[in-house]
């Protein structure tokens, strides 16, 4: 059977030069449906190339389900590889098909929270050396060459030492994929137009919470007893920090399809969800984030992640002749 023609694209090769690229960068399986769940449905439907690297396989998760409490760290040890067949799931309900992990899978290892021993142990993301760890990501930008890139702010949104080395891990990418002199092995340069981190305005996390203690004031009416705060919600800023709105509604199901696929990490009930604290919080549709490398929105907040790029810009990455050239001249991004 191994002769037979192997069907579509080959495996590696490189999507459409004209085609709208997406990429996410993120700490752990289920940080991608959770914050960008409806943006990566809504942009996959649309026909952009969405890629999703992950940076870890989230080992040191706490499991919700008490049929799956034997896969912890401190008994089976296998709720990695389990969390990797989770997202498998939840990208097949997002219909992303680029999924990778950060320098392949288990490469880099959950780092649990911030102050633990696990933040120093062999492997621990956290403990990684950022520029290596950012060459492995340089590999994929120029690969997939994506005008836009999501992740977090410094702080990794709530102080997760894996969410802040991807925020810098990510950060440092950007850089090095843009300079001819990094690793020419793994790819013409490539700049990355627009940068975004994961935000939350205040006044949507502040509405969403007081709809949600309503709504536990009615006996039975939902599957969960407390509420989180609004502290509790990572990237939640001043309104005025947010850049752009990515109405996900019409992908609401999806999202919250793909966050029922991380069972052990996640209780869904639309729309809310807790994680395994077990206190409740919203399920936003509408994602936000704020723009930090590229041409800022005049007047109003972007309804687009790829809101200014065009197909001239998207030439200005390093592909030869005058095109190229007049973008690379003309790009004030
Ligand atoms: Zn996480």
């Amino acid at each position: 059977m191994s002769d037979l023609p192997s069907p579509g694209t080959p495996p590696g090769a490189p999507p459409s030069r004209l085609a709208r690229r997406l990429l996410l960068v993120h700490a752990h399986p289920d940080d991608e449906s959770i914050n960008n769940g409806a943006t990566m449905a809504r942009y996959a439907a649309e026909g952009a190339h969405v890629t999703l690297v992950t940076c870890t396989l989230g080992e040191e998760g706490e499991v919700i389900p008490p049929g799956l409490a034997h896969l912890a760290p401190d008994r089976d040890g296998t709720l990695g590889p389990y969390r990797a067949g989770e997202l498998t799931g939840a990208m097949k309900e997002l219909g992303v098909t680029d999924h990778r992990f950060l320098g392949g899978q288990g490469r880099y290892r959950d780092s649990g929270m911030m102050g633990t021993e696990q933040n120093a142990r062999p492997g621990a993301f956290w403990a990684a050396d950022v520029d290596e760890a950012a060459s492995h990501l340089v590999a994929v930008i120029r690969e997939v060459r994506p005008q836009v890139l999501v992740t977090y702010d410094p702080d990794g949104g709530y102080g997760h030492p894996d969410h802040i080395q991807a925020h810098r891990v990510a950060m440092r990418a950007v850089d090095l994929a843009a300079d001819p002199g990094f690793a020419a092995e793994t790819g013409a340069p490539w700049r990355i137009a627009k940068v975004y981190w994961n935000r939350v305005p205040r006044s949507v996390a502040v509405a969403g919470f007081a709809r949600l203690r309503e709504e536990l004031a009615e006996p039975g009416r939902l599957p969960f007893t407390r509420a989180a705060a609004v502290t509790d919600v990572p990237g939640v800023v001043d309104d005025e920090v947010v850049t752009t709105a990515i109405d996900g509604t019409a992908h609401a199901a999806a999202k919250a399809a793909a966050m029922r696929a991380h069972a052990t990490q996640i209780a869904v009930a639309e729309p809310y969800f807790a994680l395994s604290n077990d206190l409740a919080q919203p399920l936003f549709t509408t994602e936000y984030y704020e723009l930090v490398r590229g041409r800022r929105p005049e007047g109003g907040r972007e309804t687009d992640l790829f809101e200014g790029v065009d197909a001239a810009q998207d030439e200005g990455g390093g592909a030869p002749g005058k095109m190229a050239d007049e973008a690379r001249n003309g790009a004030a991004l």
